[in-house]
Parts: C-alpha cells; structure tokens; sequence
C-alpha cells in the first residue's frame, strides 16, 4: 500500500472518530508517529483535542517541540501533570531516582507520573487516539486500530498501527512537519529523560525505553500488553498501585545514562527511528 493511500486510510478513521466519538482525544508524547497524527488533526480535526501528559521528568527538547507545535498549528496541547502529593511521597520514601532500584519502583513511578494523569485525561471522553505501531514491540503485536479499551472504559484508536517507521520519516518529510531533535542524536522513542537513552544502529526502536529490563514487558501501563503472563524470569508483583495491580520482572539492575551521543545521519535515522510510550 503506497504512503497516500495509508494517509487516506488514517484520515477516513480520524473522520469517523471526531464524528462518532466525538469527545475524543489524542495522546502525544512528541515522537515521530505522534507528529504525524499531530499534523493531520491540527490540519482537518479541531474537534479532536491533544494532549500531553507531563511528567515533570521530560527532556527539553520535548518541551521546545511543544512550543513548536503551538506556533506552527496555532493550537495548544494540554498538558496533565501528576498528583504533587504521590509524587512528593514517592520521593521521600524511594529517591528522586527510585525507578532504577526495581521494576517494581519504576512502574510505580510510571504509574503515579502517567496512569493516573492518563485516567484524568481520559475522564468523560468516548475515545483516544495513539501513535502506536504494531512492529514497535513485542508487547504492541497483537493490537487493532480499534479496540475496547477495558482498563479506560473508552475506544482506543491507533490509526498508524501498520506504519512501517519508513512511512512516518516519509510522512514527516514531505510534510515539513516539525519532530523532536532527540531523533537527530539517535533517539528511537521519546520519553522522560532519565529512562530513555539514544540506541545504536541495528538496536531494536524500543531498547531505549527501560533498556535495563526485559523487551517482553516493558510498557509504562498507558498501553498494557495483551496476553502477559507471569512466566520464566518475571513474576506478578504483589505490590498494589490503585486499583492498577503491576506487572513486574526480576531484573532490575541498574545501567548509567548515557549522555552526548552524536547526531546520526538521517539516512540512518529513517531506516531506525521513532515512536511513543
Ligand atoms: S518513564 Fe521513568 S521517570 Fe518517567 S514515569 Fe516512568 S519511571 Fe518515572
């Protein structure tokens, strides 16, 4: 299928979304797939709202593209910030760093800093709309385009779900559409920035994300995996978050972050880029 009759494809759902499920919403975390879905619902579906959730741990460069983002569409993407009291605690009890020590402790973060905000997001709307595709990871195999978001109580679209990274670098060029700079210094996924890490070529888009744990289970919980089992080397934690119970491994060592990586050629970053939580 050539990338026009994709956008098409994307346009005619994005058209049935704003019209049936009308309120919607379209959660942006600022990568590559999320600035293709930006660019066509900023251009021809003001109905449907954007937004963010930040989680006071973003890198800069995602806040200049925000800014960007509102200067180029003349829109404003809102933002959902966490609960200050469970991050104040979260802090108090395990660090400002907690996340490293535990999978345990790095879903809880992920939970106070993004399933929570998600939850007050996504309150009072019939639907949402990701840039998730499906070769992105393991764990993001088995989604549809639609789909009945259970934990939510809404529908979930992921309209880009059988865009190849290729196509969204195509998209994003012929477009001019604007992107986050992180992907200029070999940043696959965007995320917040003490767990996201440039990845070298031929590393999978998703080792960047948590690169301490295991592929097969790293989701932040803003998109759980369908058919996750506690199976060899994982476990199902017994530590309660809400009413979110999380799914955990054993391998939580930690590895430093590393800083200053170069910029890579676009070339290389066509073939390897992009995508969101
Ligand atoms: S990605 Fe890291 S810093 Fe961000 S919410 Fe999850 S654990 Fe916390």
């Amino acid at each position: 299928m050539s990338l026009d009759q994709k956008i098409a494809e994307v346009l005619s759902l994005l058209d049935r979304v704003q019209k049936d499920y009308a309120p919607a919403v379209f959660a942006s975390s600022f990568g590559a797939e999320d600035m293709v879905l930006t660019h066509l619902i900023a251009e021809h579906y003001p109905a449907i709202k954007i937004f963010t959730l930040d989680t006071g741990r973003l890198p800069e460069e995602t806040y200049k593209l925000m800014q960007e983002v509102s200067d180029r569409y003349g829109i404003r993407v809102r933002a959902y910030f966490p609960e200050s009291d469970a991050v104040e605690a979260y802090i108090a009890r395990h660090g400002p760093n907690g996340f490293y020590d535990s999978v345990d402790l790095r879903k809880t973060c992920c939970h106070i800093r993004k399933v929570e905000p998600l939850k007050r997001a996504l309150h009072g709307k019939r639907a949402w709309i990701t840039g998730l595709r499906s070769d992105q990871a393991p764990t993001r195999k088995d989604l549809a385009k639609s789909e009945f978001d259970a934990g939510n109580g809404l529908q979930k679209f992921n309209p880009l779900l059988d865009w190849s990274l290729s196509d969204v670098w195509a998209f994003i060029r012929q477009f001019d559409v604007p992107y986050n700079d992180l992907h200029d210094k070999g940043y696959s996924s965007i995320g917040c920035a003490p767990c996201t890490r440039a990845i070298t070529p031929g590393e999978d888009v998703r080792a960047g994300r948590w690169w301490w744990e295991d592929p097969e289970i790293k989701e932040c919980g803003l998109h759980p995996a369908k058919g996750i089992k506690g199976t060899k080397g994982h476990y199902r934690s017994t530590i309660p978050i809400g009413d979110d119970p999380v799914i955990a491994g054993q391998n939580g060592h930690r590895e430093e972050h590393p800083q200053g990586l170069e910029s890579r050629e676009p070339e290389w970053r066509s073939e390897k880029i992009a995508e969101v939580e």
